[in-house]
């Protein structure tokens, strides 16, 4: 089932109202009411496969809602609300917030489990980029115009289009790092540093090193964006001193599938334009959210993904 547009923001409102309501009733009928909805939380969890989440919109749309809002029964919500003894994690002694679950966890990221999660977002970027890259090949203009100049004179530089950068060679090679895969090709620039997607093309001498994140929690997108760029800085001006036309795009989505301005920014640079740039957004979008609900309902199960 898919749901867009009208039905899915009357869904929402509908799920802020009941998040509202459930928030005022556990107030007044306490530890009854509580026991249901966790008891319905494990109910969940037993039945759902990572293939049926695809389909479950509203329990989806009723996970990103209580995640905003905070009141997921986290560890920590548990004992605020006098339901649990202990506020630790179910993995790690540490303070069991929904920040700590679905970004800071040590023991999580040590199992792999946002790696997963980087991974599926990352496929998910590569996808809407592989799409942009073929696209372009057909809206590509079959015949160079072909510019005269005049002996002596100095060729103008081709007028840049809004186009974007997708469209400005004809062969792109996409090189994406899934499962560790990617080296950079070090005829360009030898390094250590492993970007999530990269886009040559040897014809035009142009590098373009795509970076997905997903950041922690959205309140922490600048800082992140910054320490990204900076750290890639290095592996840039490398490129350009060797005569390459290189940039680096970073792509952020927060994990409770808030898609930054810098994703935004990153489809239109590449020319991911419109109706397809909206796809890709909305996909990314969805990929994120799922793969964070998913590590929610797995918080206290052994991980078994690769
Ligand atoms: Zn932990």
């Amino acid at each position: 089932m898919d749901i867009r547009g009208k039905e899915r923001r009357r869904l929402v409102q509908e799920e802020v109202r009941a998040v509202v309501e459930e928030m005022r009733t556990c107030k007044a009928v306490g530890m009854k009411q509580q026991g249901a909805w966790t008891r319905w939380e494990n109910a969940v969890e037993r039945k759902v496969t990572w293939a049926d989440l695809w389909k479950a919109e509203s329990h989806r749309i009723q996970f990103l809602i209580q995640a905003v809002y905070d009141v997921l029964p986290s560890p920590s919500n548990l004992h605020t609300w006098d339901k649990a003894e202990s506020s630790a994690c179910p993995l790690c002694s540490k303070r069991g917030t929904l920040e700590h679950i679905l970004s800071s966890c040590a023991r999580a990221l040590g199992e792999g489990r946002y790696r997963w999660r980087h991974d599926q977002v990352l496929k998910t970027i590569a996808e809407a980029v592989s799409a942009g890259v073929e696209w372009a090949k057909r809206s590509r203009p079959s015949k160079q115009t072909i510019a005269f100049v005049r002996a002596g004179e100095q060729p103008t530089p081709a007028k840049r289009t809004s186009a974007g950068i997708l469209t400005s060679a004809r062969a792109w090679q996409l090189l994406v790092d899934l499962e560790g895969q990617l080296k950079f090709p070090n005829h360009i620039a030898a390094t250590t540093l492993r970007p999530d997607i990269v886009l040559v093309s040897e014809s035009t001498k142009q590098v373009q090193v795509v970076l997905e994140m997903t950041v922690p929690w959205e309140d922490s997108l600048e800082e992140d964006f910054e320490r990204k760029l900076s750290k890639y800085a290095g592996l840039v001006s490398n490129c350009q001193q060797a005569g390459w036309r290189a940039r680096c795009l970073p792509v952020q989505v927060g994990c409770r599938g808030f898609v930054a301005r810098s994703s935004v920014r990153a489809f239109r640079i590449l020319g991911i334009e419109g109706e397809r740039k909206r796809r890709a957004i909305r996909s990314t979008t969805d990929v994120a959210e799922r793969a964070s609900r998913w590590l929610w309902l797995k918080r206290g199960e052994p991980w078994s993904h690769k």
